[in-house]
């Protein structure tokens, strides 16, 4: 994980949401060449199996709604916080999740 880093936490080794040391890092927003992008600005997040593509209530199985849609709104509140405006947001990634 050299080099990675997320806007979201500074512990990668635990999940962001229960604190599990069962982790994985999970890209929040998919798509080709998204990943690059994930990374660039920090946009990937700590996930333990369950939530993140082990179970049907997981991230993958339910795009755009639930935790999914959660992450992806931090993401998105941080790059406006941070990065850019709205629209610069959109064509980056696509859609304004807010
Ligand atoms: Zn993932």
């Amino acid at each position: 994980m050299a080099g990675k880093w997320s806007a979201l936490t500074d512990d990668l080794g635990h999940c962001y949401i229960t604190g599990s040391g069962r982790a994985a890092v999970h890209h929040v927003f998919p798509g080709t060449g998204r990943r690059k992008l994930c990374e660039k600005y920090g946009f990937i997040v700590p996930l333990e199996p369950e939530l993140h593509n082990m179970s049907a209530s997981s991230v993958h199985s339910n795009p755009n709604r639930g935790l999914d849609l959660q992450l992806k709104q931090e993401c998105q509140r941080y790059f406006e916080a941070h990065y850019g405006s709205r629209n610069e947001f959109i064509s980056v990634f696509g859609r304004s999740y807010l």
